[in-house]
């Protein structure tokens, strides 16, 4: 039987990152962090709880990678660099194959970001995800949800769509049998192993005005920026970037879950409209494609058209945790 500090050592404790923004990880009452002088530390946590965020018996790989994965898409969201996280773990058994699979998805995802793991706590309980992590940013340098202004671009990071379909497959919403296998594949993989936009992030200090992650569905998500900033949008429905999965599906499918599918883990952004060269290169410098799809106005409200410019009559549904079924 494996106790509870040696799960903590065997799957989660690494030789100290030679990090000079860590002055101290695992082991102590704290770790603590060092930050460079004139930067400032972003901070963010998400929970994943089995039943709700991921399905019974999800692989413990892709587990590990996506609850990494959607903590580093907050910093990435406000324009910062990952320097470290803590763990939050309920466990209802200390099961060796899990912990081995979940422990690597993890730490491949933190070694490929110089992430550090430098604390956290571990439980017995219904199985639970709960991570905080730790970015850095120049200080004033932050991509804020109240920095859009009338006049800006809206952009959107790579596509859209995919993860919501391949989640319709996964609840039986829509039979596999109607969808290429390949592509499908494709769709799983975003859903399960979201690649978080942190360098595209980065790229876009300076540049975007204001930025957030598309977790909940573009719609519902650009309208936080919306209410933030005090302003309003007009949205090409039929620009927004669909995955190559969603892309075969019906027209009315395929606006909806673009628009609202949720899971994507993109960016959206806001930029000055005389900035957008500037935009497309900083998409090539962290070789993730960048679509423009619409602009901010000062009246309020978000207003969604298609590709002739006709308004669409689009209700887009954003997930909510205490209001959708
Ligand atoms: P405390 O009694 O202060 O809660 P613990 O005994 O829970 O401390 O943890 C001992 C050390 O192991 C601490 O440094 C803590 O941050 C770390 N730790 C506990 N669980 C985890 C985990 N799942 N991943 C990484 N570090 C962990
Ligand atoms: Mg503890």
């Amino acid at each position: 039987m494996l106790s509870e500090f040696d799960l903590i050592h065997r799957y989660f404790t690494r030789p100290p990152a030679a990090d000079t923004r860590i002055a101290l990880g695992i082991g102590d009452d704290c770790a603590l962090l060092q930050p460079a002088p004139g930067m400032q530390l972003a901070i963010s946590t998400d929970m994943l709880v089995e039943g709700r965020h991921f399905l019974a018996g999800a692989d413990a790989n892709a587990l590990g990678h996506k609850s990494l994965a959607v903590n580093l898409s907050d910093l990435a969201a406000m324009g910062a660099s990952p320097v470290a996280f803590t763990l939050a773990l309920s466990l209802p058994t200390a099961d060796a194959d899990w912990l081995a699979g979940f422990s690597k998805g993890l730490l491949a995802l933190a070694d490929l970001h110089g992430c550090s793991l430098i604390g956290g706590d571990t439980t017995k309980g219904p199985l639970n995800i709960c991570i905080t992590v730790f970015g850095e940013l120049p200080s004033s340098a932050a991509l804020r949800r109240d920095a859009a202004r009338p006049g800006d671009d809206v952009w959107v990071s790579g596509s859209l769509g995919d993860a919501r379909l391949a989640l319709a497959v996964s609840l039986g919403e829509l039979p596999a049998t109607d969808i290429d296998p390949e592509l499908l594949a494709l769709a799983t993989k975003h859903l399960d192993m979201p690649t978080p936009r942190v360098a595209l992030g980065i790229a876009l200090r300076g540049i975007a005005h204001a930025a957030i992650d598309l977790s909940d569905g573009f719609a519902g998500d650009l309208r936080h920026v919306l209410e933030r900033s005090g302003c309003g949008a007009t949205i090409d429905v039929d620009a927004l970037p669909a995955g190559p999965t969603i892309a075969a599906q019906p027209q009315a499918r395929r606006r909806a879950w673009t628009l609202s599918g949720g899971d994507d883990y993109e960016l959206c952004f806001t930029a000055p409209s005389h900035l957008r060269a500037d935009v497309l290169a900083a998409g090539l410098a962290a070789d993730t494609a960048v679509t423009r799809v619409g602009s901010i106005d000062a009246a309020s409200g978000l207003r969604l058209r298609d590709r002739d410019g006709n308004p669409l009559a689009l209700t887009p549904a954003s997930f909510d945790h205490f209001l959708t079924p």
